[in-house]
Parts: C-alpha cells; sequence; structure tokens
C-alpha cells in the first residue's frame, strides 16, 4: 500500500460576514466561536468601520479560540484613493492606515480588498491622474505595512464595483505600479467567473505573487450550487504551489447591512443559516483541495 501525501495546508478562512454585520464585543464573540466551531483556522474581518473594531480585545478572541486572521475593507466614493480630487484621496489615505492599524493591532498577517479605488460602479474609466494617486496612497501603505511584516493584497473584482482592478493583469499592472513587494494578487472566484476567460489562467499568471484567495459562488450562495468551475480554479491553486490562504465568502441580505447590502447588489437571500453554509464551506473547500492534490500526485 502507498502512502497518500498529506492534503495541502492552506489555511481555510471565512469572511465575518457569514456571521455577523458589524463588529460589537457580542458581534465579534459570535463570529469567532462560530469560526472556531464550524473548523476553519483564519476569520476575515471587515474594516469598513476601523474605528469600530477594539483591536487588542479581538486579537484575545482570536487567541483563545486558536484562529488566525485577515482584515480587508472596500474604500467609499468619499474614501477614493484613485480619485483627482486631493481632499477626497488624502480621506482615502487616513482610511487605510487607520485600518492597517487595526490589522497591526488585531494581529493580522494580511490587509486585503478594494483597496485602490472606491467599491462601487463608476460611469467612466480610470483616468492616468487617478491611477497614479491610488499607486502612490499604496506605496506608501504597503512601506508602513512591512514594517510589521503585513501583506497587502489588490482585490480584483468585477466591473460594477471598480473600473481600476477587475483582472489579475490588471491587478500585477497596478502591483507593478506600486512597485513594494508586500503587494499582492487577491484572487476571487465570484469575480473572477465575470472577467477572467477561465479559472486556471488567472492563478497562473499570478504566479507567486497570489496572495490571498476568496473563494465565492456565482450568485454569492452555496458552494457548488452555482456556475463556478472550481475543480479546474482548485487543480490550478495546487498545479501552482499556493500554500495561502483559501476564505470563503457569501452575503445574505439576512445578515448584512442595508448599507452594505446596497453596495453590492445583495438583493437577496441565499440562504438564512450562516452556520450551516460556513460548516458546508469548510468541508467543500477541504474536499476541493484534497481531490485536486490526489489528481496532481497520481
Ligand atoms: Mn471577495
Amino acid at each position: 500500500m502507498t502512502t497518500q501525501p498529506e492534503p495541502p495546508a492552506n489555511p481555510i478562512g471565512v469572511h465575518a460576514l457569514v456571521f455577523v454585520a458589524g463588529w460589537s464585543p457580542e458581534e465579534a464573540e459570535y463570529a469567532v466561536r462560530s469560526t472556531a466551531d464550524a473548523g476553519f483556522d483564519l476569520l476575515e474581518i471587515p474594516l469598513l468601520d476601523p474605528t469600530s473594531v477594539d483591536g487588542p480585545a479581538t486579537a484575545d478572541l482570536l487567541r483563545r479560540h486558536g484562529l488566525r486572521a485577515a482584515c480587508s475593507l472596500g474604500l467609499s466614493f468619499d474614501t477614493d484613493i484613485s480619485s483627482e480630487d486631493p481632499a477626497v484621496v488624502a480621506a482615502g489615505e487616513r482610511l487605510l492606515h487607520d485600518a492597517l492599524e487595526v490589522t497591526r493591532t488585531v494581529g493580522s498577517r494580511y490587509l486585503s480588498g478594494v483597496i485602490f479605488s472606491a467599491m462601487g460602479k463608476y460611469t467612466r474609466p480610470a483616468s492616468a491622474k487617478g491611477r497614479a494617486n491610488s499607486a502612490a496612497v499604496l506605496r506608501e501603505l504597503a512601506r508602513t505595512a512591512a514594517r510589521d511584516n503585513i501583506i497587502v493584497g489588490l482585490e480584483a473584482v468585477n466591473r460594477y464595483e471598480t473600473n481600476l482592478v477587475n483582472t489579475v493583469a490588471d491587478a500585477l499592472a497596478h502591483i507593478d505600479a506600486i512597485g513594494e513587494d508586500n503587494v499582492v494578487v487577491h484572487l476571487d472566484t465570484y469575480h473572477a467567473n465575470i472577467e477572467e476567460g477561465d479559472l486556471a489562467r488567472p492563478v497562473r499568471l499570478a504566479g507567486d505573487r497570489l496572495g490571498y484567495v476568496h473563494v465565492g459562488e456565482s450568485h454569492r450562495g452555496y458552494l457548488g450550487s452555482g456556475t463556478v468551475d472550481f475543480p479546474t480554479f482548485f487543480r490550478a491553486l495546487v498545479t501552482a504551489g499556493y500554500a495561502g490562504p483559501i476564505t470563503f465568502e457569501s452575503f445574505s441580505s439576512a445578515v448584512v447591512s442595508e448599507e452594505f447590502a446596497a453596495a453590492l447588489g445583495v438583493w437577496r437571500n441565499l440562504w438564512d443559516d450562516g452556520a450551516d453554509l460556513a460548516r458546508h464551506a469548510r468541508a467543500y473547500v477541504a474536499d476541493q483541495l484534497l481531490a485536486a492534490q490526489r489528481l496532481s500526485s497520481s
């Protein structure tokens, strides 16, 4: 009998909005406990309002439950660092540095998301000046983050949620413009399913600059109940030797705030029971990784 190789050891994560809409002490406790109960290694904490997150208390909660964390946010049009208005860019820069400070105190190694522009529908393409503003702010953010070994991720999202980074190729171009080693590609299957030709090529293209992954279904509901080609995606991750986090993301109007729902177009319930959804997602990701690895080693 031959011995099977160990399954891939990627940290498997879940986005806190599967469980809670905000980060009050009660919500934090519930999200951390639910994440640990469902068997995850990592919890992604949204920093839409960094001042609402008690970093040290959150770090303590995570430690008690043996969890790692990632932090994420999307900018708004009032804090859009790809704006040509210096006051708006400055507001975005302040928000990002506040978010970085919370990331540090929470003890997370990742700050990611739609942090290069507003997260919303633009009515015109990004301008050269706007791109340069965004790159300049992120260069400084990355340099500050590097002091605490924090990785900054640019999440490629679909055309209705930004005009600046829709694909992995866009993310790599912006990373080149930023020019800092600790800026990585954050690939999300929900968005890639809309913007990329398939789900293997973006993984190959990102190569060792892939630093964070979101798995989401085509309708952002239960994994495997939509049209995302997960077998191809997981095979590509395993072939590429990707060892970073894989975080499940799903939004339902049953949990998220009205404001957040409006920003992302979450108009209907894909599910009511976050705990059931999370348990299923944890098993789905682990099974896909295992199957991809067994194929690659056969
Ligand atoms: Mn995402």
